[in-house]
């Protein structure tokens, strides 16, 4: 099976090629333009998706070394997303496929980063065994999914506001860090004192998360210590960073465990953007390496957003035997 992935529900421009699993190519064009603006601006996502869908997925086949007439599908971003963006991609995949005759696979973006452990390198990567839990932690989700085969998942908690990610970059927007701020707390983080600031920690039942209050928490620290001192934040930015990401990975790691305890499961993957946190891929591994749990840690090329993921969930659905129309609408909001 190979497979073609096309991914653009944010702001990446992605494609990507999986030949029965094993990764030919994946190409990523990040777009730089929302940096001074402290967060993504739609408008400007779909048009340099636009600009950057054609030499993308031109240079992910090429990369690849295979034909568009070679392939058997083309899977493409279906939602959750941007709508700009994600019409970008959905639109290009329908020309491709109804130029090409190649049929379509519409997949789900999360489905792609829960699944994005099958993405194999070499041969002979291991990959995970169903039943297993996935913590999904990115910029528009936090959640705990009971994976029980590529077609059947189960959501067992998810965020009732903000999502990790959200937490980190708002966190550090407030410190005057760039946007996504996340991968910024992460380098400070490393130098900091974690146990320097205590910020709040939600108490809501379940397997549900909660990142809010943590957030107001953190701006009042700020604001309550910049009365006092005006360098507060530059002084201290590295034990803020340390604090916040240690409050962050308690917090997700205390509803995993409850998870884990609850289901039985004995295998622990994690994806999402903020799963390329240095904290909580520690975290996660030392966690189940002391309960004797398998963990998948992915790489951190596959965390963030990629086309190799959407090729490979879409792997899965084209060998389920799902095909999609091509009048296929993308859908700004789905769940898994
Ligand atoms: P979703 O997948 O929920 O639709 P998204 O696609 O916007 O959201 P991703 O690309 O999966 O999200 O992840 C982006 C998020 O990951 C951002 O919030 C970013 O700050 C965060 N992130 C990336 N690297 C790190 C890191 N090293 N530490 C913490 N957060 C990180
Ligand atoms: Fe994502």
């Amino acid at each position: 099976t190979l497979i073609l992935g096309i991914e653009s529900s944010c702001d990446d421009t992605s494609a990507a090629v999986i030949r029965d699993g094993l990764l030919l190519s994946n190409v990523i064009a990040s777009q730089k333009v929302h940096e001074e603006y402290g967060g993504v601006v739609p408008e400007l996502a779909s048009r340099a998706h636009q600009q950057n869908i054609v030499p993308v997925v031109d240079t992910a086949l090429r990369r690849a070394g295979v034909d568009v007439s070679d392939l058997s599908a083309i899977a493409f971003t279906r939602g959750p997303g941007l709508l700009g963006s994600l019409l970008v991609g959905t639109s290009f995949a329908k020309g491709l496929s109804l130029g090409t005759g190649v049929p379509l696979v519409d997949v789900n973006h999360l489905h792609g980063h829960i699944l994005s452990h099958f993405i194999r390198q070499e041969p002979g990567d291991e990959v995970p065994e169903f039943p297993y839990l996935c913590l999904l932690v990115s910029g528009g989700n936090s959640q705990i999914v009971l994976v029980e085969s590529p077609e059947k998942m189960q959501l067992l908690g998810q965020t009732i506001d903000d999502a990790a990610g959200e937490a980190f970059d708002k966190c550090a927007k407030v410190m005057g860090l760039p946007y996504p701020g996340g991968p910024h707390i992460d380098r400070l983080a490393a130098e900091g004192d974690a146990q320097r600031f205590k910020f709040s920690k939600p108490h809501i039942p379940g397997l549900d998360y909660s990142f809010s209050g943590l957030k107001t928490s953190f701006l009042y620290t700020l604001r309550d210590n910049l009365r006092a001192d005006a360098d507060f934040v530059e002084k201290n930015k590295a034990h803020l960073a340390a604090s916040l990401q240690r409050t962050i990975i308690e917090i997700l790691l205390d509803k995993l465990d409850k998870a884990a305890r609850q289901t039985g499961v004995r295998t622990i993957a994690i994806g999402g953007g903020v799963s390329a946190n240095s904290g909580v891929r520690q975290a996660v591994a030392e966690y189940c390496q002391a309960r004797g749990i398998k963990a998948f840690i992915p790489q951190r090329a596959f965390t963030t957003d990629n086309a190799a993921m959407v090729a490979i969930a879409g792997m899965f659905r084209f060998q389920a035997g799902h095909t999609c129309p091509v009048d296929a609408a993308p859908f700004a909001r789905v769940t898994i």
